[in-house]
C-alpha cells in the first residue's frame, strides 16, 4: 500500500450534495485559463489522463467510452438515415469520433466555444481524436447558442448537445429559446440529445426542466437514458433524447445488432436496456 503522506489526490467536491470524487495523480501535465473556463490535465495512477474544467471532472482515458457511446449511438440507431450531424459543446472530440463511425453520415460539425479544449484534447487524448481529419468532420469555435440560431431551418437530421454543467457558457444550452432554435434547424424526422446529468441527483430538476422546456420549444416525444459514468457526481449519468414528431424509444435494431464498427458499451441490448426508466425517475417526470 502507498504511503497516504506520499499521495496526491484530485478531488472534486460536489458541496450541495455533499459528496466528493477523487482520484490519485502521478503528475500535473497541463493547465491554462481560456478565455472561457480554467482547464487542467492530469495523469493519474488507475484511470489514465484526465480533464478538468473550471474544477469539474470532463473526462479520463479509461472511462469516458460510456458517456461518449451513449451521446452518439443510440440516437444515431434510432434516427433513420442520419446524414448531417451537429455537435454543440464536446470539444474534446470523444462524441465526434463515435458519430463519425457511423458509414452514412455525411457531415458532422461540432461547434465548441472554446478552442483551447480542442488543443489540449489534441495533445493529452490523441485517441479521441482520430477522426478530426475525417473529411466528413467539421471543426468549429464559437457559441453553440449563436450557431444554431443561425443554422439554416430544416438543415440538420441529429443534434447533440455534448456541453458542461447548465453554469457559465453553457447556461443558455439548457433553455427553451435554445431548444425551439434546434427544432427549427432539424428535420422534420430529426433528433435532439442533450447530455442531462445524474438520474439520481437531478430527476427532479435539472432533467424534469430539461422535459417540460423540450415539450414547450415543441419536440412532442422526449426520454432519458441512464447510463454509468464513474468519474461523474453519483458515477450515474444520462442523456435525453426528443423528437419533434417521431418516436424516441424505437430504433433499428437490426442495424444496432449488426453495426459495423466496434463499440466498447454500446450495443443492442445496452441500448434496449437504456430505453427502461426506474421508478423514481417515473415518478420525477410525471409530477
Ligand atoms: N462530458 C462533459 C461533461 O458532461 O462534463 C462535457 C465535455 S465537453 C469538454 C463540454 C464542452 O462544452 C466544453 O469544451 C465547453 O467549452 C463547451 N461549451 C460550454 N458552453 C458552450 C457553448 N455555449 N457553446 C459551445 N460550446 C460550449
Amino acid at each position: 500500500m502507498t504511503d497516504p503522506s506520499k499521495q496526491t489526490w484530485f478531488t472534486e467536491i460536489f458541496g450541495d450534495e455533499g459528496t466528493s470524487f477523487g482520484l490519485e495523480i502521478t503528475e500535473k501535465l497541463h493547465e491554462e485559463q481560456t478565455q472561457y473556463q480554467f482547464l487542467e490535465v492530469y495523469d493519474t495512477k488507475t484511470f489514465g489522463k484526465l480533464m478538468v474544467l473550471d474544477g469539474c471532472v470532463m473526462l479520463t482515458s479509461r472511462d469516458n467510452f460510456l458517456y461518449h457511446e451513449m451521446m452518439s449511438h443510440p440516437a444515431l440507431f434510432t434516427h433513420p438515415n442520419p446524414k448531417k450531424v451537429a455537435i454543440i459543446g464536446g470539444g474534446d472530440c470523444g462524441t465526434l469520433r463515435e458519430v463519425l463511425k457511423h458509414p452514412g453520415v455525411e457531415r458532422c460539425t461540432q461547434i465548441d466555444i472554446d478552442e483551447k479544449v480542442t488543443w489540449a484534447s489534441q495533445q493529452w487524448f490523441p485517441e479521441l481524436c482520430d477522426a478530426n481529419d475525417d473529411p466528413r468532420a467539421e471543426l468549429l469555435f464559437d457559441d453553440g447558442i449563436a450557431w444554431v440560431k443561425n443554422c439554416a431551418p430544416g438543415s440538420m437530421d441529429v443534434i447533440i448537445i455534448d456541453s458542461t454543467d447548465p453554469v457559465g457558457p453553457a447556461e443558455g444550452l439548457f433553455a427553451v429559446d435554445f431548444y425551439k432554435d434546434c427544432l427549427k434547424a432539424l428535420k422534420p424526422e430529426g433528433l435532439l440529445v442533450q447530455q442531462s446529468e445524474s438520474p439520481l441527483l437531478h430527476s427532479d430538476s435539472i432533467i424534469k426542466k430539461i422535459h417540460l422546456d423540450m415539450a414547450d420549444a415543441g419536440f412532442q416525444q422526449c426520454h432519458t437514458l441512464p447510463f454509468p459514468q464513474p468519474v461523474y457526481p453519483t458515477g450515474w449519468w444520462s442523456c435525453t433524447m426528443a423528437s419533434p414528431h417521431g418516436s424516441v424509444t424505437h430504433f433499428r435494431e437490426s442495424d444496432a445488432a449488426a453495426k459495423a464498427f466496434e463499440t466498447q458499451y454500446y450495443n443492442l441490448e445496452i441500448h434496449r436496456g437504456a430505453l427502461a426508466m426506474p421508478e423514481f425517475m417515473k415518478r420525477a417526470l410525471s409530477k
